[in-house]
């Protein structure tokens, strides 16, 4: 049996990076009724808090705690955090804050979502941050998000000589979008504490607004759709005795901000997919969208470690504080491949080694690998299939042999002597072509970082979900505004590109 509450002009379903940011400014209009529905808990844990803190969310009560169906590329599910309350992933992540380069965002409007080049996002990026002393033409100095660079020690430092010394570029704002090269890592860090989306977004101020609800512990089974149009969300609570299932009707538009694996999940639960899947997992179809949990991708993840010979000074600990942006031999349209040096070993699933060790870790941000999410049942809330593929398209591989070479020839330097013990993971065994495809598959981990499950794309594209507006195809008052409708990935962590998307979706639908 459901209940109906009270008619919105906005629902918001997943109260992320995305979420937070819609109703923080759809709600900036006193006369519309928003609100914000998230699965997970409004309680904050200190270690939610605290920057060093952030590998112990993994697997927390913040975390959904997903894996990847076995990986045909080395046998293994790996672990899949994505972030399960109030800020979701924003509020587990490791709050690097770095947009992709250019050639990254204007691959969007050349593959048909117009609108959506770097320059357009532009004015979003700069919206979302207070980034003080950069390039005003580049960088926000108002937003909500605070930015900052990682605060130079001896050890970074020597990260950075040792860039330079193996040939790459000092740049001056790597984070910025416009150059290649090496530089301080910005992170969303607030007076020594995570400034993540519900920080950040939904403070004391916008949670008291009188025409914002947010719900917390609120699990969306599915939207609902009558005639082609949306005109509401299905959801359940959970009380003390039980849970109680709610209809909340909507008069304007249902916005999902669910995320990649989110989003298409309710779309699919909501019988708005493949037709075949749906019907498979016993789903009523109310519409054959089969661009729905496809085109899933990820940056795969992987390193070299090495022992120190002297203590790595841990700054804000657990974390990287020089990042870089080049390009690999077999590049194609810009820069494909990040390195950072982090103070902690970044082991994937598959791969031991000590605890006390620092690495120089790298990853593919331009990857061609494409995977799907699916219903693992058509229970709300129940598991979903992600498979990023990882590896599918051997060319990452090749990307990711370059990325070892890179790190090594770092990791090498003049400038890394006083700190270089052993090189521990892979160990000075793994040389030849093969032995490092081996590794690279063995060591294979995710940098969280899923992507494009609701891609962007025009109408007759018979595999995009929503149209440049962020519209569903297909269905009135839906729309889509999360790292799903990434047409591809952008060659930077994800987080402050979720904002600027979000950021220009208010925007679309205010207009
Ligand atoms: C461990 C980790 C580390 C990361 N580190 C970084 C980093 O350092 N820098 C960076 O740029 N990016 C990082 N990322 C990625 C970045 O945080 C994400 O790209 C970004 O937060 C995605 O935003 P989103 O709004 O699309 O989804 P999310 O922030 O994941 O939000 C989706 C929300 O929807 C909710 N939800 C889902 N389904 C339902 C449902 N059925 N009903 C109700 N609510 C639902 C979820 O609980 C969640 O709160 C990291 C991610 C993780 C998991």
């Amino acid at each position: 049996m459901s209940s109906f509450t009270a008619g919105y002009d906005f629902v918001i379903v997943g109260a992320g990076s995305a979420g937070c940011v819609l109703a923080a400014r759809l709600s900036q209009d006193e006369s519309a009724h928003v609100l914000l529905l998230e699965a997970g808990s409004s309680q904050r844990t200190e270690s939610m808090a605290l920057p060093p803190a952030w590998p112990t969310l993994i697997g927390s009560s913040a975390d959904w705690g997903d894996a990847t169906v076995v990986q045909a590329a080395n046998g293994m599910a790996i672990p899949f955090p994505r972030g399960k309350t109030l800020g979701g992933s924003s509020a587990i992540n490791a709050m690097f804050f770095v947009r992709g380069h250019r050639s990254s965002y204007d691959a969007w409007p050349a593959a048909g979502a117009k609108g959506w080049g770097f320059d357009d996002l532009l004015p979003y990026f700069r919206r979302t941050e207070r980034a003080h002393g950069r390039d005003p033409a580049l960088r926000g100095d108002e937003g909500p998000v605070v930015v900052a660079p990682m605060e130079p020690d001896p050890f970074m430092t020597a990260g950075l000589q040792a860039a330079v010394e193996a040939g790459h570029r000092a740049a001056t704002d790597v984070s910025g979008g416009l150059e290649e090269g090496f530089g301080w890592m910005d992170v969303s860090i607030r007076d020594g504490r995570r400034c993540g989306a519900a920080e950040a977004y939904l403070d004391a101020e916008v949670r008291s607004r009188p025409n914002l609800t947010v719900v917390t512990d609120a699990l969306v089974h599915r939207v609902r759709v009558h005639d082609g149009r949306c005109t509401g969300v299905e959801y359940s609570v959970e009380h003390g005795t039980g849970s109680e299932v709610l209809v909340a009707e909507c008069r304007e538009e249902v916005v999902l901000t669910a995320g990649a694996v989110g989003s298409a999940q309710l779309l699919m639960l909501s019988g708005v997919g493949p037709q075949a899947h749906l019907d498979e997992r016993g789903v009523e179809v109310v519409l054959d969208l089969p661009g729905v949990g496809a085109n899933f991708h990820d940056h795969p993840l992987s390193m070299v470690a090495y022992t120190p010979v002297q203590p790595v000074p841990t700054g804000v600990g657990n974390h990287s504080g020089v990042i870089g942006l080049m390009s690999s031999p077999v590049a194609a349209d810009g820069p494909d491949l990040q390195l950072i040096i982090s103070d902690m070993p970044l082991y994937g699933p598959g791969l031991r080694g000590p605890d006390h060790a620092y690495a120089i870790v790298f990853s593919a941000v331009r990857p061609y690998s494409r995977g799907t999410v699916r219903l693992g049942s058509a229970e709300p809330g129940a598991a979903p299939l992600i498979d990023p593929n990882y590896y599918a398209d051997p060319r990452d591989l090749d990307v990711m042999a370059a990325g070892l070479d890179a790190a090594r020839t770092l990791g090498r330097t003049l400038a890394l002597d006083p700190w270089r013990g052993e090189e521990v993971v892979p160990g000075p065994g793994v040389r030849d072509a093969e032995g490092v495809r081996d590794y690279l598959r063995r060591s294979l981990g995710t940098y969280f970082h899923p992507v494009g499950t609701c891609r962007i794309g025009p109408d007759g594209d018979g595999m995009a979900v929503v149209d440049p507006d962020l519209r569903v195809h297909g269905i009135s008052g839906l729309r889509v505004a999360d790292a799903s409708v990434m047409p591809s990935i952008v060659s930077g962590n994800t987080n402050s590109t979720v904002y600027a998307i979000a950021e220009r979706a208010a925007d679309l639908i205010r207009r």
